[in-house]
C-alpha cells in the first residue's frame, strides 16, 4: 500500500468503531505553494459559490475545496472588491464567476455554478439562501440556518419550489469522532445514556456582528451552544421534548447589550434523560461527554475544526487529522450528484432553530418550555 494510502486510514486504539460510510479523502494539497488552477480536472465535480468572503470561508471552506473530490471552487459573491481580486488571483476565478451582492441574482445565467453556499452573518441566510434557490442553485446555507422558524420556512419552500436540496453547514456529522460518540449513543454500545454534559464557549471580542442582534439573531447559543444541542441529538438520536434555562447576571453590560453572555440550558429527552448544557462569549470551553450505564464516552476538545481528542470507559477513539469540511463539501456533493438526501437537510436546521427559540423562550420566562416541532 502507497504511504500516503496509510497516513488515511483510521487508527483506533482499544475498542472497535463501525467503518465511516464516507471515503476519507486526501489531507493535504501536494503542492500547497502552487498557484491554485481551479478549472482543470473540474468536469465532473460540481461548482460552488461561496458567498461571504469572511474568516470562515476563507481559513476553511476555500482551503477545503482545493481538496474535494466532487465538487470544486468555482465562483465567489462578495461585497469587498479588494478581495473579489485576491480570490480571484489566488484561485484562478474566471471574472464572469465573481458577483457582489447587487449582481447576484443574474448568478442563473451561470453554468458553472451548481451550488451556492451562504457563508453570511445569521440574519442574512434567508434572504441570501432564498434568492439562490430562486437563482436555480442548490444552497448550503451555514449554521444557525435562520433567526426564526418562519424564515426556515420560507428557506424550504423557496427550495421545493426550485426542485433544490437545501443542507445546513453541520460539518460534524462529516467527523469521525462525531460519528462515531453517535454510534456509541444510539447503539447503546457502552449502556444507555444516563447524562450529558456539554458546553462550548470562547471571549467574543467586541465590535463583531456576533454581538449585534440584528445580524446574529442571538448571542452564544445560536452561534456556538447549537454544537452543544446538536450533539445531545444526535448522541441520543432524539430531540428535546422540554427546556429549561438560565442566564446568569451580564457582567460587561456594555458589550452585552443585544444578546446573552452565558446560558446555562437543559434538554429534557424522551426517555427522561436530561441534557445539561452550557455556552458562553465570556469563558473558554469545548467539551462533550455523556454517562452511560456501563461506562462513559466524551470529546474534547470536541467542538473544533481539528485537535479533537476522544476518550472513552473502554479506551481511547483516535483518528488522523483530516478535514471536516473538505469531507462535508464532499459529502454533500455526492448526495446531490446520486440525487439522494442531505444528511443534514434543512429540517434539521429549522428543528434547531424551533430548540433554540425554546430556550430563549425558557431563558426569559424561567419556566419549563415544551417543544412542539
Ligand atoms: P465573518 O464576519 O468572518 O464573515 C462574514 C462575511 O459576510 C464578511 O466578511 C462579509 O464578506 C460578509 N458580510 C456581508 N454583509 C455583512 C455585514 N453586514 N456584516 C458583516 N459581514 C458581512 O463571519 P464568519 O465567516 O465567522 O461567519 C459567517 C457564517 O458562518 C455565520 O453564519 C457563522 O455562524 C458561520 N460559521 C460556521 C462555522 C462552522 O464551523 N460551520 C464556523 C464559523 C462561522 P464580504 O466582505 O465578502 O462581503
Amino acid at each position: 500500500m502507497h504511504s500516503k494510502d496509510l497516513s488515511r486510514r483510521i487508527f483506533i486504539k482499544d475498542i472497535g468503531l463501525a467503518g465511516l460510510s464516507i471515503p476519507l479523502l486526501p489531507l493535504h494539497c501536494d503542492n500547497p505553494g502552487q498557484k491554485i488552477s481551479n478549472m482543470k480536472d473540474n468536469k465532473n465535480k460540481l461548482g460552488i459559490a461561496l458567498v461571504g468572503l469572511g474568516n470562515y470561508a476563507t481559513g476553511q471552506l476555500a482551503p477545503a475545496l482545493q481538496e474535494t473530490e466532487h465538487c470544486y471552487l468555482a465562483g465567489i459573491v462578495t461585497g469587498t472588491p479588494s478581495k473579489a481580486i485576491n480570490w480571484k488571483e489566488k484561485y484562478n476565478i474566471p471574472e464572469k464567476n465573481i458577483y457582489s451582492y447587487e449582481n447576484y441574482d443574474s448568478i442563473k445565467d451561470n453554468p458553472d455554478i451548481d451550488i451556492i453556499y451562504v457563508v453570511l452573518p445569521n440574519a442574512m441566510h434567508a434572504a441570501y439562501s432564498i434568492r439562490a434557490a430562486k437563482a436555480g442553485k442548490h444552497v448550503i446555507c451555514e449554521k444557525p440556518m435562520a433567526v426564526s422558524t418562519q424564515e426556515c420556512d420560507e428557506m424550504l419552500a423557496a427550495c421545493k419550489a426550485a426542485g433544490k436540496t437545501l443542507s445546513i453547514g453541520y460539518r460534524l456529522h462529516f467527523d469521525p469522532y462525531h460519528l462515531e460518540i453517535k454510534r456509541l449513543g444510539q447503539q447503546k454500545v457502552l449502556g444507555e445514556i444516563s447524562k450529558i454534559n456539554s458546553s462550548f464557549s470562547f471571549v467574543a471580542p467586541k465590535g463583531i456582528w456576533r454581538l449585534d442582534k440584528r445580524l446574529s439573531g442571538g448571542g452564544p447559543l445560536m452561534d456556538l451552544g447549537i454544537y452543544c444541542l446538536q450533539a445531545v441529538c444526535y448522541t441520543t438520536g432524539q430531540v428535546p421534548v422540554a427546556v429549561t434555562a438560565q442566564s446568569p447576571p451580564v457582567t460587561d453590560t456594555d458589550k452585552f447589550k443585544g444578546v446573552e453572555e452565558t446560558l446555562d440550558w437543559q434538554m429534557e429527552m424522551p426517555g427522561g434523560l436530561i441534557a445539561k448544557c452550557r455556552t458562553s462569549y465570556s469563558e473558554n470551553s469545548n467539551q462533550f461527554r455523556a454517562e452511560t450505564t456501563k461506562g462513559w464516552f466524551e470529546v474534547q476538545p470536541a467542538f473544533g475544526y481539528s485537535g479533537l481528542q476522544g476518550r472513552t470507559s473502554a479506551g481511547k477513539i483516535e483518528y488522523p487529522r483530516l478535514s471536516q469540511q473538505a469531507r462535508q463539501l464532499d459529502g454533500m456533493a455526492q448526495s446531490i450528484k446520486n440525487n439522494q438526501p442531505s444528511i443534514v437537510p434543512g429540517e434539521m436546521g429549522r428543528r434547531d432553530v424551533i430548540i433554540i427559540s425554546a430556550i430563549y423562550e425558557a431563558m426569559k420566562s424561567g419556566k419549563r418550555v415544551e417543544i412542539k416541532y
